[in-house]
């Protein structure tokens, strides 16, 4: 039977079921996944020396026969193979470890290939564990391997384990590399002409990269390092091209099959607006709200990302797009992920919006509220909530806004607050609250420091505004590292500042697992009792995600209103809360903790006029743990300490498993950033050329089939 590249791995010749079960543990499934199998590291065995000129410390391939072959004992009991290889210019002594089929494989009078380490052995040389090939047997058995780039190797018999790169695969039960080596080789043999090349000609040469069925042959057997490393460019490249082509169409879909209403942005109505606010917008913050005022003036909706680090301000910028929206006579919503944040927005924008007599109301689990009554109403009617949600001007809310099954039949603008943490399911719920057959303009809003290159590729299906500074009324937040030696030290200075500043403290307790779990919240409680009498002189509150939603905000309330002086809270609660008066954050194990989080966490002080501190109490003390804390006394830019972070950790600590939607990487790692700018450049230039890629039907393919394995994003 020929096979292909769909070939179902069983099918392979000298495959068959049971090793077929063992691949799909790798993920190997067919015939293509097997050549996209990539090796993680390859044994040199290129230096290829005669017998007698072997030295210790070597990895050498050495070839001759086999003169020598017997079975003994270690003194320990162990099964032990001895054998000595010949040729014109000596003989070596070589042994293995519980390998006893051997005798049967290697034995004497055999022509073999052997690749492995040279070391002393008492007053002699000997090879041990080497891995072994056969050059001559019975005429046919190598040709099995083919002559795989013979033309390109000097030798006369290809090799594939020794003389040369040999590559070195994960590995599971039963799989090992020296028999997927024997395999990929002969599927490449077999089927490498079948591999499409889906990256046009002119970007592979524009961004040096060999073409597509090179890069298979070089990443199984490169012939150098260059040639490995080459291939390994290019198979990244290509993972990163796929990833910023699809983008691309998800962005194309979404403004050719949904239509928005056009909002007409009257400057003066806005300038008006802005002109009113308590303070004057950064330069970022004009250049996002512009190109968001733009947005809403297209017939298809807005889909942008507004990311901006803790404090940059980015509620005002939603707050402009949604007065603009207001001034079309539509309505806006705006969704907060917990109810603490859905309150601090209510608060926030009606008091921005109060000289312009709109209506807005919050609507969360404890009830509906107007901001002209300031009464939370509990238990209203269907028809009273009714009313009310449709003649506000302004939603805001948490997602008690989705279970209202009210249809918004002028809903203009939906801005998500902090999106990683909302599904695109509930995003898709929030868009169905139209039914006119028009959707919603979206802008997302996030502070998670996602290194620019990276956002660009996970979210390149959005517009991305950034604001990148903070406004100038903010002073850095000094940075201490605290170890546990000083511990009392800074709780005595923690009580000599709020006495005499006046200032508030948090102390934000480690998160013991990755979600607030019930041993959080009880190391938190007893925290918060502990530090009861460390803190005798003041009123200490306490916060975690699993009380009462009204305790919450209770106690909230009270550190906000200044009858608390300390908050003790699990990191999880509250992300953007903002308290002016608080200058102080107090982060216990701070070593668990990404940098981004970190930074996350001492954006909470430091928004008032008084200069704010922040205490890392640790009690590491490796070297590595305090550098990368260090970080934070020097820097307060989030955008880099994400890619310290990230060089530090990789993506997978910076994210955290609570944002979801990153995909994880098959070949290329999210640190190759120049690769995967090349990538985003070169798919910019293509589809500048060619909106629609008509001309590359075969790459267009090839989108829809990943599409429709359901890994889609809009
Ligand atoms: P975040 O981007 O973290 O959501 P906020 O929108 O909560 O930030 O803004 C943080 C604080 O900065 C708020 O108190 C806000 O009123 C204030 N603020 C926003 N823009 C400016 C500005 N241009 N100048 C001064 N203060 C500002
Ligand atoms: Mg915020």
């Amino acid at each position: 039977m020929e096979i292909t590249l769909a070939t179902p791995m069983q099918y392979v010749p000298r495959v068959g079921p049971v090793m077929a079960g063992r691949l799909k543990k790798l993920g190997i499934r067919t015939v293509e996944d097997l050549l996209f199998y990539i090796p993680f590291r390859y044994d040199d065995f290129s230096l290829i020396s005669p017998v007698g000129r072997v030295h210790a410390g070597e990895t050498v391939t050495v070839s001759g026969t086999i003169t020598a072959f017997r079975s003994a004992f270690t003194k320990s009991g162990k099964k032990l193979q001895q054998a000595q290889l010949s040729d014109e210019t000596g003989v070596l002594d070589v042994v293995w470890f519980n390998q006893p089929f051997l005798s049967r494989t290697l034995p004497i009078g055999t022509q073999a290939r052997l690749a492995g380490k040279i070391d002393w052995f008492g007053h002699k040389l000997v090879m041990s564990s080497p891995a072994y090939e056969i050059t001559i047997l019975e005429g046919s058995h190598t040709s099995v391997h083919g002559s795989m780039r013979s033309f390109q190797t000097n030798q006369t018999e290809a090799s594939l384990h020794t003389g040369r790169l040999v590559p070195i695969y994960p590995e599971t039960q039963g799989v090992s590399s020296k028999w997927l080596r024997g395999r990929i080789a002969y599927c490449i043999e077999h089927c490498i002409q079948q591999v499409i090349e889906y990256i046009p000609d002119s970007i592979l040469r524009e961004n040096k990269l060999v073409g597509i069925r090179e890069a298979i042959e070089h990443i199984h057997y490169p012939l150098s390092t260059e040639e490995a490393y080459a291939a390994h460019q290019r198979l990244s490249f290509e993972e990163f091209f796929f990833l910023h082509v699809r983008a691309w169409e998800g962005r194309r879909h979404w403004q050719l099959s949904h239509k928005a209403y056009q909002c007409d942005t009257n400057q003066s109505d806005i300038s008006e607006f802005i002109l009113s606010l308590p303070f004057t917008l950064t330069g970022d913050q004009q250049t996002a709200s512009k190109e968001i005022l733009s947005d809403l003036t297209h017939p298809h909706p807005m889909n942008r990302l507004l990311e901006g680090d803790v404090g940059s301000g980015k509620t005002v910028v939603a707050a402009i797009a949604m007065y603009a929206v207001y001034k079309n006579k539509m309505q806006s919503i705006l969704m907060a992920p917990t109810q603490i944040l859905a309150e601090q927005h209510f608060a926030t924008i009606s008091r921005f919006l109060k000289p312009f007599n709109i209506s807005v109301s919050l609507v969360t689990g404890n009830g509906i509220m107007n901001a002209k009554s300031g009464i939370m109403e509990k238990k209203l009617s269907l028809r009273d909530s009714k009313f009310i949600i449709h003649n506000s001007d302004i939603l805001i809310g948490t997602h008690a806004l989705l279970s209202t099954k009210i249809n918004l039949s002028r809903l203009g603008l939906v801005v998500i607050d902090e999106q990683q943490r909302f599904g695109v399911l509930q995003r898709g719920e929030l868009i169905d609250k139209m039914k006119q057959g028009k959707t919603p303009h979206i802008l997302t809003m996030t502070a998670t420091p996602i290194p620019r290159t990276i956002a660009r590729t996970l979210f390149g299906n959005l517009d991305l505004s950034v604001l990148a500074t903070i406004p100038d009324n903010r002073q850095k937040v000094k940075t201490w590292i605290v170890p546990n030696e000083k511990r009392k030290h800074a709780y005595e200075w923690i009580t000599k500042q709020i006495a005499q500043t006046g200032g508030q403290a948090f102390i934000i307790c480690p998160l013991i697992d990755e979600s607030e779990t019930i041993a959080t919240v009880k190391a938190v409680t007893s925290e918060y009792k502990r530090l009861g009498s460390i803190f005798p002189r003041f009123r200490l509150g306490l916060l975690h995600g699993r009380m009462k939603a009204s305790d919450k905000t209770a106690a909230l309330d009270a550190f906000r209103a200044g009858k608390t002086h300390i908050l003790v809270a699990t990191p999880v609660v509250e992300v953007g809360i903002d308290i002016p008066n608080a200058t102080i954050m107090l982060i216990e194990a701070a070593d668990r903790f990404g940098l981004s989080q970190l930074h996350q966490l001492r954006g909470r002080v430091g928004r008032g006029a008084l200069q704010s501190y922040c205490l890392l109490f640790t009690e590491e003390n490796q070297q590595q743990t305090l550098a990368r804390l260090k970080a934070m006394e020097a820097t307060h830019s989030g955008p880099l300490l994400a890619d310290i972070d990230l060089a530090l950790r990789g993506p997978g600590e910076l994210f955290g498993t609570r944002q979801h939607g990153i995909p994880e990487l098959k070949i290329a790692r999210w640190t190759q950033s120049a690769l995967i700018s090349q990538s985003q450049k070169a798919v910019r230039t293509l589809t500048v050329a060619d909106p629609a890629l008509s001309g590359f039907p075969l790459l267009m393919e090839k989108l829809k089939e990943s599409i429709m394995q359901g890994t889609t994003r809009d």
